[in-house]
């Protein structure tokens, strides 16, 4: 089985003392391509580091708006500078999270500015929305991007918004937590089969079995499984699926 993991952090902190072991690793499983998606500045030259060294590895460069605080002033132009790189195939992840206290303005500008810059350098974009998801899908229509709404678990409606726009949608472990996987199973009922992409978010939310360990792309097999069980189909048929539409939306040949 060939799977596509369309949103990984390997340049998370958890991985520090083992980064390039775990990597290596994957080579081992049916993981055969990833999207590791980038937060803040800081890490901006590990996302680099890993699509340099890894042939399976593409890569995204944004900020999240968790870490709009700490964000410097120039940081369009070192987006803009990153991006040239041709492993770099999306801006992100970037959007709106009213969980936690980043100022609501602050978030919306540096959301619209990175946006603006996907839609003049016509890449694709990967939206994180946590809590946000009015604002979110307002702020979407205004640009109208391409691009993967990750993780998601709000309304269907908004979702069936998102999808008016040409968008996709992916989906992680969050589909085995009973405390909160009504909202995401609701969506993936509703999403149709071209628009698809599979997830782990990794090294975050594991499958619920081992909830309290660190999360690694193989998890995703977790997923795959899930939405075959759910929707009634091969493993197989959302294998493939899931990793033709990563490679449409992220432009890869
Ligand atoms: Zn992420």
């Amino acid at each position: 089985m060939k799977l596509f993991d369309s949103h990984v952090h390997y340049e998370d902190a958890q991985f520090n003392q083992d980064r390039i072991e775990r990597l290596n690793h994957l080579k081992e499983t049916d993981v055969k391509m990833v999207l590791n998606c980038c937060s803040d500045v800081e890490v901006f030259d590990t996302v680099l580091n890993i699509v340099d060294q890894f042939d399976f590895a593409y890569g995204s460069i944004g900020i999240h708006p968790h870490w709009t605080l700490e964000t410097p002033d120039d940081y369009l132009d070192r987006i803009r500078e990153c991006v040239k790189h041709p492993k770099i195939v999306a801006i992100g992840e970037m959007g709106l999270d009213y969980f936690w206290n980043e100022p609501k303005e602050l978030q919306k500008r540096i959301f619209r500015e990175q946006l603006s810059l996907a839609k003049e350098l016509n890449m694709p974009v990967i939206i994180h929305d946590r809590d946000a998801h009015e604002d979110t899908i307002e702020i979407l229509e205004e640009f109208k991007p391409k691009g993967v709404l990750h993780r998601y678990s709000g309304p269907v409606e908004i979702l069936e918004r998102a999808f008016d726009l040409g968008m996709y949608v992916s989906f992680n472990n969050d589909l085995s937590y009973p405390e909160w996987n009504e909202a995401p199973i609701a969506c993936l009922m509703a999403t149709p089969w071209d628009r698809l992409l599979i997830e782990t978010d990794c090294p975050y939310a594991a499958p619920y079995k081992r909830k309290e360990e660190r999360c690694e792309a193989e998890d995703v097999r977790n997923v795959v499984k899930m939405i075959a069980e759910l929707r009634g189909v091969s493993e197989e048929f959302v294998a493939q699926k899931s990793y033709e539409n990563a490679l449409r939306v992220y432009e890869i040949k």
